[in-house]
């Protein structure tokens, strides 16, 4: 009889370990990361992240409440009453800076080669962008909450591109232009660079 009832307890403390592993993993993956919301005070955009262990918490303890743990408009405004929260609480994915820069890049081209982009691997060989004034920048260079108006302003540029015209760019004695077709289009590998002959 004692060996039934260690059993028993043996299961359902191993049953309550994975619902609490389970819960906290799932609230990890849906609350990580920074998001950019439109700040209800000034109505502009804020990046913010959530205090992920108060979420985890939250989740095992079945007190689903999110609070910040930054916002790119602190310290000025951290007495605020956190409203941007219902955003987040609304659509959780889509204010996500990583699912935006997919939307950014999804069914584009490259600017310089015409590539088009598969799904982005952001660990590594991350593609960047072009301004308005035609230089080059990459991801680290921008801050979260100017997300929307990089978006709307910048064109895609993939890795290799990113690159090579970054070469272009810093060492433009060290490049020759390699002549093109009427397209006028330069290849993106090597993108027409060549080192001069001495
Ligand atoms: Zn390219």
């Amino acid at each position: 009889m004692a060996n039934l009832l260690v059993a028993f307890l043996a299961v359902v403390s191993l049953w309550l370990t994975a619902f609490v592993v389970i819960q906290a993993v799932a609230a990890w993956r849906r609350w990580r990361g920074t998001r950019v919301i439109t700040c209800p005070e000034n109505r502009k955009p804020a990046a913010v992240d959530l205090d992920l262990g108060f979420a985890v918490r939250g989740a095992v303890l079945g007190r689903p409440e999110l609070r910040l743990r930054d916002c790119s408009r602190w310290p000025e405004k951290q007495g605020c009453g956190q409203m941007c929260l219902a955003q987040v609480e609304e659509s959780p994915q889509s204010c996500l800076v990583r699912a935006m820069l997919d939307r950014f890049y999804e069914g584009k081209r490259c600017v310089y080669c015409r590539r088009a982009f598969g799904p982005i691997r952001w660990h590594d060989n991350k593609p960047g962008l072009r301004s308005p004034e035609g230089g080059l920048r990459e991801w680290v260079e921008i801050v979260p909450e100017t997300l929307p108006d990089v978006l709307r302003t910048h064109q895609p540029v993939c890795w290799n591109c990113l690159v090579a015209e970054g070469f272009r760019i810093s060492f433009p004695d060290l490049v020759v232009e390699r002549p093109h077709g009427a397209g006028g289009f330069r290849p993106p590998e090597p993108c027409g660079l060549q080192r001069p002959r001495a």
